[in-house]
């Protein structure tokens, strides 16, 4: 069961198109149940009406035609119970209804299960039969997994369809494809795929005109394949028996001219691309495999994939190596990491788009960082049909627009302008400090790590560097960077925001934090080896950092240190003796070359973003100089919700009434406790949470550069007693969304209307 459920899967993905997808599921399911009757219905536009998109079994001609509403027949009872639905004798039931255009008259036993995706119904699949008899368990079984395993790519290349019949079929290729907002503003541009490991899946089937030019680049890719294979098969022969051996010599055979080859040259003269023609030929071929008895010539198909996938990687890699990246480039790869931007000149990137995360992993706090659009958890699109085509990334409503139409564009093109004409709004008062009508002063720190930020450190509003993300500079290199690198790097930086205090942050890996060079495997990486936990395990690499910290800080003393990730006591005292340690190898080293030296001690603080540690705060008296609130964690761990998973993006919410209570009581014992403590998670940057954390009494705020303008027009126009009330009023709300209503009632209040689009 569970291959077949692979091989139906794996084949309906690979269709391009909706149409032909169904036809084909619906084939499969009928012979693999052994029906005689399988169809599918799809929910139309408007949420109500069943049409029979595909059948085998019933009359063809009703395909597109046949329509029900949900309170009519089997079918519609199944969309509207959302439930699979087993009837002995259909006829006999009193929910049947007879539509004569499909000719069931046949058919007595009747199965339906609905494809539900997001909590929304798409449609049903049913199976029927002549012969009257309760379908059983494993076939029930069956259908209720494949529609769920199908669900999310049947939403998307329904939309894909709808987006392009919505359009008149002016242009076939428009589609809308949805995922979340990663960083608002609106991007235009054209498209620019970051190099990813791409599956045969991933591709679209395109024709060429230039089968001499495809068939040259087909051949590169056997030659540079054929090499690397011998090159592993001589690095294995010490390693492995000479029957183990074999597979080499199978994979060089099937790249042969008269196996493989032969017929992707074949589909290459018949007009498709070279990668299409790859596709075709391995597709077919993994899939005879899979049908095989033997279990020997079944494994093959797995060869015949690997073999594809390398083939694949030459062929993309051509291909990418002769595009330039566009002027207005919309980047999208399957993670964006630092390292992918970094490559590419800030003023080119108009948007980004990366496949997974959701808006506060850490690819989306990148964007918003470099004010860059983004649209994150894009599922189940192939990667390769946003090749080189016209993008509108919409970072407000968290959607793409592929090949978007004039009319699109013209209405993306306006809203671009007004963005821009409200950003200049706000530069206007872009050197005033930020303090409410009443007075109230609240220091605006910036949250930094990516390395553009030098030209903020001349502004007298910005009071300083609140969070500096070490580990971008980690990213970005080919493996850890030695302590010089290191003190280089902090040295710059701390030179730079001279007289401002920085706060640097030791290394905080794990999560969808990754070195390219330390890669972490794990099944939960969220709670797994992260931060002070994998510093800690790793003294050498955390006592490297600490040195090149206190010995950049020699020459201006503004250094804080802080730790990420902190969920017990004992991690404070182990890191603050590690500190101890580093700080006294420093001024011997120091003291030897120049017995006056004066090594600065610098301020050591945490991050306060583990739950654990809301009951531990009284602790931390007379341990840490500081702490600050990292939000974006803090929500993730209190709420359950992996801030990295679209599919559960929308029960991220650090408007959770429960996040901004812990936020309230944290406030409350630091104050009680006499330790700082500051906010430096999203929240803060967010001018809605700017004004709530406000009114709880948080006097200091941490965030991206590009927020820090809006935060800081909003609270000029606020009432420090106004604030604190709103701030009550939020803290005894029960759901999310109340809490974002008062808010921007309050915002409607104080002339702030502007800041509801602009968002975050
Ligand atoms: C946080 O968790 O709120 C935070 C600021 O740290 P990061 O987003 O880097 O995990
Ligand atoms: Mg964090």
């Amino acid at each position: 069961m569970l291959n077949e459920l692979r091989r139906i899967t794996h084949s309906f993905v690979q269709e391009p198109s909706l149409e032909v997808a169904l036809a084909t599921l619906v084939k499969d399911i009928k012979q693999c149940l052994k029906a005689e009757c399988c169809s599918i219905y799809l929910v139309d536009k408007d949420q109500s009406t069943l049409r029979l998109k595909a059948t085998d079994g019933l009359n063809p001609l009703s395909i597109d035609v046949t329509t029900m509403s949900f309170d009519e027949g089997l079918t519609g009872w199944v969309a509207q119970r959302e439930e699979p639905i087993k009837v002995y004798d259909a006829k006999r039931h009193p929910r049947f209804k007879n539509f004569p255009d499909v000719q069931e008259e046949a058919f007595s036993a009747f199965l339906g299960v609905p494809i539900i995706h997001r909590r929304k119904i798409l449609g049903v699949i049913s199976i029927q039969q002549n012969k009257a008899r309760f379908f059983d368990q494993d076939e029930e079984a069956f259908l209720v997994t494949l529609s769920a395993q199908l669900a999310s790519s049947i939403a998307n290349m329904n939309n894909r369809l709808q987006t392009s019949q919505a359009q008149d079929n002016q242009d076939e290729e428009s589609f809308v494809l949805k995922g979340v907002s990663g960083s608002t503003g609106v991007g235009i541009g054209h498209s620019y795929l970051v190099q990813t490991d791409i599956e045969l899946s991933d591709v679209s089937l395109k024709k060429v005109s230039q089968p001499e030019r495809e068939k040259q680049r087909y051949f590169e890719a056997v030659e540079s394949t054929r090499s690397d294979i011998k090159k592993m098969s001589d690095r294995m022969s010490k390693h492995l028996p000479q029957d183990a051996l074999a597979i080499f010599d199978i994979y060089l055979q099937m790249l042969e001219a008269a196996s493989l080859g032969n017929e992707i040259v074949t589909q290459i003269n018949d007009g498709w691309c070279a990668v299409s023609s790859l596709k075709i030929v391995v597709e077919r071929y993994v899939s005879e495999f899979e049908k095989m008895e033997d279990p020997y010539i079944r494994e093959r198909a797995v060869d015949v994939k690997d073999l594809g996938r390398r083939l694949l990687k030459y062929l993309n890699n051509a291909s990418h190596q002769q595009l330039s990246v566009p002027l207005n480039a919309i980047v999208i790869a399957e993670e964006v990491t630092a390292s992918m931007l970094a490559e590419i000149p800030r003023e080119q990137i108009k948007g980004l788009i990366s496949i997974k995360g959701a808006e506060n992993s850490h690819a989306a706090i990148m964007a918003r960082a470099l004010g860059i659009p983004a649209v994150m958890g894009i599922r189940d699109v192939p990667l390769l049909r946003l090749e080189d085509v016209d993008i509108i990334v919409d970072g407000y409503n968290g959607q793409v627009f592929i090949s978007p139409n004039e009319a699109i564009l013209e209405e993306y093109r306006h809203l671009e302008s007004e963005d821009l004409e409200f950003a200049q709004q706000l530069k206007e008062d872009a050197n005033e400090i930020a303090e409410t009508v009443d007075g109230k002063r609240i220091s605006l720190f910036i949250n930094s790590g990516m390395g553009f930020d030098s030209e903020f450190a001349e502004q007298e509003h910005i009071e300083g560097i609140g969070l500096y993300r070490t580990e971008y500079l980690f990213m970005m290199r080919p493996r850890f960077p030695s302590e010089a690198e290191q003190q280089v790097h902090y040295q710059q930086v701390l030179g730079d925001f001279a007289g401002k205090s920085v706060t640097m942050r030791t290394l905080d890996v794990g999560g969808d934090k990754q070195l390219p060079y330390f890669p972490i495997v794990e099944e939960n990486p969220f709670l797994g080896w992260r931060g002070i936990r994998l510093t800690l395990d790793h003294p050498e690499i955390f006592l490297v950092q600490i040195r090149a910290m206190i010995k950049a800080n020699v020459f201006t003393s503004n250094l804080h240190i802080m730790l990420p990730m902190i969920s017990d006591i004992g991690e404070v005292d182990e890191a603050q003796r590690l500190i101890r340690q580093a700080y006294n190898e420093v001024q011997e080293e120091l003291k030897e070359a120049d017995p006056g030296a004066i090594v600065p001690k610098p301020k050591v603080g945490i991050m306060l973003e583990v739950p654990s540690m809301l009951f531990q705060l009284n602790q931390l008296k007379g341990k840490v100089d500081f702490c600050s609130i990292g939000t974006n964690d803090l929500t993730q761990y209190l709420l359950a919700v992996d801030r990295n998973n679209d599919k559960v993006a929308g029960l991220y919410d650090a408007y959770h009434p429960t996040v901004l209570n812990a936020i309230k009581s944290i406030a409350d014992m630091t104050n009680k406790f006499d330790i700082p403590c500051s906010v430096c998670g999203e929240l803060a940057g967010d001018p809605g949470g700017a004004l709530l954390l406000t009114g709880m009494g948080f006097k200091q705020l941490s965030m991206n550069t590009q927020n820090l303008l809006r935060v800081k027009w909003v609270l000029k126009k606020a009432d420090s007693a106004q604030l604190k009330a709103l701030a009550d009023e939020a803290l005894s709300c029960i759901r999310p969304d109340q809490v974002k209503y008062k808010v921007n009632r309050y915002f409607l209040k104080i002339g702030a209307a502007g800041i509801l689009r602009a968002g975050k």
